[in-house]
């Protein structure tokens, strides 16, 4: 877990941070939600890692543009999430931003244990959710799976 490997996506897969931050900036309007200067690092600190962030690491490496205290950290991120625009993955207490925005409303990810890196993978959405209602009056908002293994690199 201590070597951050960074895997990028295809190129032709993955918006510039420019187009990215559009897309944030549009969809915060269409919640009718602020976009702040702190969500906007957050997000952008995120997609410049393309990979999951520890706020831990953020706070002993770099204080980024507007962002310094802890708790506004924390708050950022966590702004993201509700947003649709990141993950929270608990078992790495890590962030990470959320590619299929507009796509799909569960997520699976792919923990690797050996490295930390996770692929996020949108499962078949609406097979999921109708399971869920079948089983509980409960209204699903999003989903997020984790699972947990060894990724292809570090089994090779
Ligand atoms: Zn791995």
């Amino acid at each position: 877990m201590k070597n951050h490997m960074h895997h990028p996506l295809p190129n032709a897969l993955r918006p510039s941070l420019a187009e990215a931050l559009a897309l944030a900036d549009r969809r915060c309007a269409e919640l009718g939600r602020r976009w702040t200067v702190s969500r906007q690092r957050a997000l952008e600190i995120l997609l410049e890692a393309n990979g999951p962030v520890k706020v831990y690491d953020l706070l002993s490496s770099f204080k980024p543009g507007g962002l310094t205290a802890p708790a506004t950290i924390y708050r950022a991120f966590e702004a993201l999430v509700d947003l649709g625009m990141a993950h929270r993955i608990d078992s790495l207490n890590a962030y990470m931003a959320r590619h299929f925005i507009d796509k799909a409303q569960a997520t699976l990810l792919l923990v690797c244990d050996q490295c930390g890196r996770v692929d996020e993978v949108a499962p078949p959405t609406p097979a999921l959710l109708t399971a869920i209602k079948a089983h509980s009056t409960f209204l699903t908002e999003t989903v997020a799976v984790e699972a947990h293994g060894c990724c292809g690199d570090c089994r090779a």
